[in-house]
């Protein structure tokens, strides 16, 4: 065995119970599992619940089925976001006493008519007459760097790209930036494996647990699986649920889409059994972790590139801009 031994691997798939996992999810929840398991880490499950507006019924049981009819098995208990609100209630107040939380009056129309980066409005407190609703974090002036393991060097002027965000929605739910982050920094989380399409959420994650002082995960962004039209596949253009009898053809499929991930050509994978299938792919799983020889992911192409090297370096972060 070559597998890279790194034992305080601890990776997770977090899914919202919006509805059923489809080839998308099934590819980001296979390329998480094969980096976990390659590395002999911990793979978590954490239900991503917190817009309940947004929840299904039935969607939490039926994302969990899926994933053991592929044979995606996970360690330790299911998470749930809704058991954990004292949990981000506390990190705000921890925010709130570095100075770094201000209320926020402006609606979602106010800021889209003023080009959709938050133009600080509230900053120095609310405006005369303004009740403020939502909560955000005051971002500082830096640029935030990181070395994907796929995609490779990414940097983000957060003030410039986003803005201050918000922690707390005006509808008192706790945002998604703020919940990930409280939650992999308390679930101990060191490797985070998602969809591309998270990939601009990073920096504000960065961000934040520099805010909180702790050092931050590694990243590794995994290629968007995209419908004939072109579209990322997802719960909101509704995309059709994983058919739960076919999981060796389901399998197959998203490690086509992880191809570049695999030092072996999809042609030599076992199709007999999800076992064979999925032992081979761990096997054959070629993202090093940083600080081995890094791959630099070809963004415009979504495929791996061994052409490219950069030279080693260890993750810089709040570099001054
Ligand atoms: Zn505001």
């Amino acid at each position: 065995m070559s597998q890279q031994m790194l034992p305080n691997y601890v990776g997770r798939f977090a899914p919202s119970p919006s509805g059923p996992l489809h080839q998308g999810s099934l590819v980001a929840a296979l390329g998480s599992w094969l980096d976990a398991r390659h590395h002999q880490g911990t793979w978590l499950i954490r239900i991503e619940d917190l817009d309940t507006p947004r929840n299904q019924p039935g969607a939490e049981s039926h994302i969990l089925r899926s994933l053991e009819a592929h044979g995606l098995n996970w360690d330790d208990t299911v998470v749930r976001q809704s058991e954990r609100l004292p949990l981000y209630e506390a990190a705000i107040h921890q925010l709130s006493h570095e100075a770094l939380v201000f209320p926020c009056a402006c609606s979602r129309r106010e800021i889209e008519d003023q080009g959709g980066i938050y133009p600080g409005t509230c900053r120095s407190g609310l405006p005369f007459g303004k009740v403020g609703r939502a909560l955000r974090v005051r971002c500082a002036e830096t640029t935030l760097q990181f070395i994907d393991r796929g995609l490779g060097p990414q940097s983000e002027k957060l003030a410039e790209q986003t803005g201050d965000f918000i922690l707390k929605r005006a509808d008192g739910v706790y945002s998604y930036q703020l919940a990930v982050v409280v939650d992999d920094i308390q679930q101990g989380v060191t490797q985070i494996v998602r969809g591309a399409d998270l990939l601009r959420s990073t920096a504000r994650q960065l961000f934040l647990y520099s805010a909180f002082d702790q050092t931050p995960p590694q990243y590794l962004h995994l290629p968007l699986v995209m419908s004939s039209n072109g579209q990322k596949l997802s719960k909101q253009n509704r995309a059709p649920a994983l058919d739960d009898q076919s999981p060796i053809q389901n399998l197959y499929s998203a490690l086509c889409t992880l191809h570049g991930a695999l030092k072996v050509s999809m042609k030599e994978a076992p199709k007999e059994s999800i076992a064979d299938l999925l032992r081979w792919a761990i096997q054959n799983w070629a993202i090093p972790l940083q600080g081995a020889s890094p791959i630099i992911w070809d963004a415009s192409q979504m495929e791996f590139s061994h052409d490219h090297r950069v030279p080693h370096s260890a993750p810089s972060f709040l570099n001054s801009a």
